[in-house]
């Protein structure tokens, strides 16, 4: 046989197999699968043996006299004996006497025994024929043909054995025929062959069957095994339980993990009314969702139900609740079964999660994206009321602390988190409660009114803003005064949309900064021009400056001691193309923003050297410097390079720093400051009076000189009492005081008259500096202005 032929019986021979058996099943399985043959066809055994017997009975009397009396009762004999046999076989394997492995042994044994039973009844067929009249031979023939298919089909479970009966049955009959019939035998043969091949196929198709069956059984079972298993292990280790109740809703199916849930044993818990049991347990104040559960009960629909609160010993828990109905046959409600699960760390993780994205984590206010949604949400409550309801129904109020980035850099984060807490704080003291206060990111605050406020109001809530920031803020023992400044915009007066509103509110509040600190702005059309008019410059700066469209006006300082010219301050102009002369006071910020300040700071410094150098010694010339050029150029080889190009000694220069110079880095700006002084320029402090530093910072810096600012100047020469009602004048004699303490020149800005001047002079100012002597001038008039003042070259100052 060559390696196809090999092949091709192997697959024949796997063909064959699947009519009795799995031929893919592991031996175990096989095995299993013939001890169900075994048993099936055992269970038959008994009434074979019946049927037996009976024969023997009737072939005993029927076939007396007519055969062998020997022949007969061997005959009987025998079969008699199978027929024990197959009670025995009954017994041992259905009566489970002996363990029914499905060995081949005993499946060998019982088709024996059939194929012998199969022989004997041939042969005692082969000798009736012999003595039968026709009629009688043709009613045995019919009953043997009878007999055959009845065993065929009562053994087909073990097809060996059912395969043996007919062969050997089939086989006898024809052999006896052969024998006793003298006519056309090889017709019946045929007949005989077909009859045979038949009941064999049916044999095997029923086996087929059997098998098939067994194997479907088998996965079932192997199925419910898994099935049994998951659902032991889900309801001893999952978060989740399963429940069952009959029609009238009580428990009929209660896990163990239901009863570590509620608390009470299984045997309390079976049969109790579940909605009942559920209300016993859920905190008064929650009822809703139990009505809700109760309703979907009437409904015979699967549902599911989310966050219900149950109360067990005290502690809320939230269940989520699934079922489904359960129909009888005849369609009605017999009941449901569901899974239950408890939710309670998912939707505390949920809520969590909400509280994160809503809120600050520093301050606890609501953060950006809450401020949003409520403002997204507050217009579209608006669109749906009529038209002339809209009007300022929105009112939004923003807020930035000035300063803040100092005390950031200077005080390190952890100080600005505990600047921002407290505003936070204190501003939730003044909060209404239909009112979102939210911290918009960095130092920036929001409240958002859902009701208009008349301009008055606004102005009340800002003045109750600024009065909170009166009591100074304590760190480290040092207190520092803070100031906030404060835009106000209405909608949709000021913004029909959340963002045009946020913008226009964000406008009034960088007018406010502009305007000063401490201030508050409501938004004004205007402003839209100013923040175009501010983008235009800056975008003409760069030209402006490459076209060297600036020029250095000088503005004399007296001395009051012997009324003689001390020298000049350069301040610088732009004269735009179009624009014309541009005040620094208009630009000077924008292009502190960018960067572009030193460049144009350097240039000026140069300039004004060069100037200075053309005036008589020992005038001096003092140059304005911006914190940026502090921050970020290096100022000391800057000043070094002007005046070395000019050839004016340090001495005649003087740097004017303002307040926030100081707090960029203050260990670094205090060495800078010193190694300008080592090499003879002086420091004078600009603006004294409107910052937010504390008045130690005069004692840690070294200065030379101290320029009170002009707001004070004016307001002492109103002679009202407008700076939070403390008199002007008590103010500038303060500062003189501490500045005589400290040993510090002092210079008053902005005199414009002659009573001004005398006031100053009177309280103990040492220099002036105002329109009173001179408006800033070009390089030319300084000199004519200098030539002109009465006397100055014999002076030192
Ligand atoms: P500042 O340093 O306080 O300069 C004094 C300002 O007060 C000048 O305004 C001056 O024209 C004005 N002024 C002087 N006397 C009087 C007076 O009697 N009455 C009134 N009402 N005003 C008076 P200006 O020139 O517009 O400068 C504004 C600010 O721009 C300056 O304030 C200074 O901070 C800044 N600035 C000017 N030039 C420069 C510069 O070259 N570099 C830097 N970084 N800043 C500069
Ligand atoms: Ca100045
Ligand atoms: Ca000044």
């Amino acid at each position: 046989m060559d390696a196809r032929q090999t092949r091709s019986l192997a697959v024949f021979w796997y063909w064959l197999r699947c009519f009795w058996t799995d031929p893919d099943a592991t031996p175990e399985l096989a095995n299993y699968y013939r001890a169900q043959q075994i048993d099936s066809l055992s269970r038959q055994l008994p009434l074979a043996s019946s049927a037996t017997v009976l024969i023997v009975i009737l072939c005993s009397i029927f076939a007396h006299g007519l055969i062998n009396h020997n022949v007969l009762i061997t005959w009987s004999l025998s079969l008699l004996i199978i027929a024990a046999g197959d009670v025995i076989a009954w017994y041992l394997f259905v009566k489970r006497k002996v363990k029914n492995t499905g060995s081949k042994g005993a499946l060998f044994v019982l088709a024996v025994m059939l194929g012998a039973a199969a022989l004997l009844y041939a042969q005692m067929t082969t000798l009736l024929l012999g003595v039968l009249d026709t009629q009688g031979k043709i009613i045995l023939v019919a009953i043997i043909a009878a007999f055959i298919t009845t065993g065929a089909w009562q053994f087909a479970s073990l097809p060996a054995a059912a395969l043996v009966w007919v062969l050997f049955l089939t086989l006898g009959v024809s052999v006896s025929i052969h024998i006793t019939y003298d006519g056309e035998y090889l017709f019946i043969s045929a007949l005989l062959v077909i009859y045979w091949l038949y009941l064999s196929c049916v044999v095997m198709v029923t086996s087929k069957r059997f098998v098939s069956g067994l194997m479907a059984e088998t996965a079932i079972e192997h199925q419910r095994q898994v099935v049994g298993l998951l659902l032991k292990d889900f309801e001893e280790n999952a978060s989740d339980w399963l429940w069952e109740i009959d029609h009238k809703g009580c428990l009929k199916h209660v896990s163990l993990r239901m009863q570590d849930v509620l608390g009470k044993p299984v045997q309390q818990l079976s049969g109790s009314h579940f909605l009942s049991l559920l209300t016993e347990c859920t905190p008064a104040e929650n009822n809703a969702e139990l009505t809700e559960l109760a309703t979907n009960f009437q409904k015979n629909e699967p549902f599911t139900l989310d966050n219900i609160p149950i109360e067990i010993n005290g502690n809320v828990k939230w269940w989520s609740l699934t079922a489904q109905p359960l129909i009888s046959s005849n369609g009605d409600l017999s009941g449901w079964r569901g899974v239950s699960t408890d939710v309670t760390d998912a939707l505390l993780r949920e809520n969590e999660m909400m509280l994160l994205a809503n809120i600050d984590s520093l301050t606890g206010l609501a953060n950006r994206h809450l401020f949003s949604k409520t403002l997204h949400e507050s217009f579209l409550d608006n669109t749906q009321l009529n038209n002339t309801d809209i009007v300022n129904k929105v009112t939004l109020i923003t807020l930035d602390l000035d300063n803040f980035k100092i005390v950031n850099d200077t005080l390190g984060h952890l100080a600005g988190d505990e600047l921002l807490k407290e505003m936070s704080n204190r501003f939730q003291e003044i909060t209404p409660k239909d009112v979102l206060l939210s911290r918009l990111g960095g130092d920036e605050f929001a409240w958002l009114f859902k009701h208009a406020l008349t301009p008055l109001q606004a102005t009340q809530f800002g003045q109750k803003v600024h009065a909170l920031l009166a009591e100074p803020w304590l760190h480290q023992e040092h207190a520092f005064d803070l100031g906030v400044s404060i835009g106000v915009a209405n909608a949709p007066m000021d913004g029909s949309s959340p963002v045009s509103l946020q913008r226009a509110s964000d406008m009034a509040l960088y007018a406010a900064k502009a305007s000063g600190k401490n201030k508050l702005c409501f938004y004004d059309p205007k402003l839209d021009e100013y923040a175009m008019l501010r983008l235009a410059l800056l975008n003409d700066f760069r030209q402006s400056f490459a076209n060297s469209d600036f020029v250095v006006l000088y503005q004399p300082q007296i001395r009051y001691s012997d009324n003689s010219l001390i020298g000049f301050e350069a301040l610088v102009r732009w004269h735009h193309p179009e624009r014309g002369v541009v005040s620094p006071a208009d630009f000077i910020h924008l292009i502190e923003e960018n960067g572009m300040i030193v460049q144009l700071g350097e240039w000026v410094l140069r300039q004004a050297c060069r100037d200075a150098m053309s005036w008589p010694s020992p005038l001096q010339i003092a140059v304005n410097v911006s914190p940026v050029q502090i921050e970020r150029a290096n100022l000391l080889t800057t000043v070094l390079k002007s005046l070395n190009a000019s050839g004016l000694p340090a001495s005649r220069l003087e740097l004017e720093l303002t307040e926030s110079s100081l707090m960029c880095d203050g260990d670094s700006t205090i060495a800078l400051l010193n190694n300008l002084r080592e090499q003879g320029v002086r420091i004078a402090l600009d603006d004294f009076g409107t910052g937010y530093s504390s008045l130690s910072y005069l004692q840690r810096f070294p200065f030379d000189k101290l320029k009170v600012d002009r707001s004070f100047v004016m307001a002492a020469s109103e002679h009202t009492q407008s700076i939070n009602n403390v008199d002007a004048e008590s103010i500038l004699f303060a500062i003189l005081q501490l500045a005589n303490a400290l040993n510090l020149q002092t210079t008053a800005e902005g005199v414009e008259t002659i009573e001004v001047s005398s006031l100053l002079q009177s309280l103990g100012f040492t220099n002036a500096q105002g329109f009173f002597y001179g408006r800033p001038m070009t390089a030319e008039h300084a000199k004519d202005f200098i030539n002109e003042w009465p006397d100055i070259q014999n002076k030192e100052n």
